[in-house]
């Protein structure tokens, strides 16, 4: 860096720029990176002071495509559903973006790069790849959203939630697991569950209610309209549980 510095003085030199011109190019050259590398700063700054969440930068992988996407997915959310993202026994909302799945704690929680939302260490976090689209982090949002009752590593509780009760019947789902299968799982993906609704998604990473609710969330808040020719059941019901106080 010095050697390249030494170099770039003498070409300037070379071309009869004052001193003071020679100090400021030189100086550029050397604080520009700190302020590039503050605009995340500033942005997640911004993100906090808006939403109420904690966007993670230390050991982060955070671009411009990356909290623009979570500011315009929270920008889509009313303040209600905003205010009540993540379990309401862990605070705020930590917002990550790393390639290796990783939480804060720093374990990798799934040996590839992945999307999720997870309070298994006590505490709200949204992992999220980099450069995700609109829709993908509205679809995490949702999972903080629907997991907002349920304690820290307890995900099957939420099938005891009422409003997930609601949503399952009006859409077709049904809950093969008793109720002490329910109690000891640690997820959906441990419960079995029949659908007799017709098909809405093409694609739903696991075939389970949360995934249905979480791709209905995602398309009323990302299009509306889209989702009221897709479903209008999924559209009324999000309308009236979720959008509306
Ligand atoms: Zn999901």
């Amino acid at each position: 860096m010095l050697r390249f510095l030494q170099q770039l003085t003498r070409r300037l030199r070379g071309r009869s720029l004052t001193k003071a011109k020679l100090w400021l190019a030189l100086l550029s050259l050397v604080f520009l990176p700190l302020f590039v590398s503050a605009e995340p700063a500033c942005e997640a700054q911004k993100i906090r002071e808006r939403y109420g969440v904690e966007i993670v930068l230390v050991g982060q992988s955070w671009s411009e495509t990356s909290l623009g996407a979570v500011d315009d997915a929270l920008s889509r959310l009313p303040p209600h559903v905003v205010s009540q993202l993540g379990s309401r026994f862990n605070g705020s909302l930590y917002i990550l973006c790393n390639t290796e799945s990783r939480t804060l704690s720093g374990t990798s929680v799934f040996s590839h790069g992945a999307n999720f939302y997870s309070n298994s260490d006590g505490r709200n976090e949204l992992v999220l790849y980099p450069d995700q689209s609109t829709p993908t982090v509205l679809h995490e949002l949702a999972h903080a959203y629907q997991l907002r009752l349920v304690p820290a590593g307890k995900y099957a509780l939420v099938f005891r939630d009422e409003k997930m009760k609601d949503f399952m019947q009006a859409t077709g789902w049904r809950l093969l697991s008793s109720d002490a299968q329910v109690e000891t799982a640690l997820d959906q993906t441990q419960l079995s569950f029949a659908y007799d609704g017709p098909t809405v998604w093409h694609f739903m990473s696991n075939n389970d209610p949360l995934e249905d609710y979480a791709n209905s969330f995602a398309l009323f808040f990302y299009d509306l309209e889209r989702l009221r020719q897709l479903s209008p059941v999924r559209y009324d019901w999000i309308l009236e549980h979720v959008a509306s106080e």
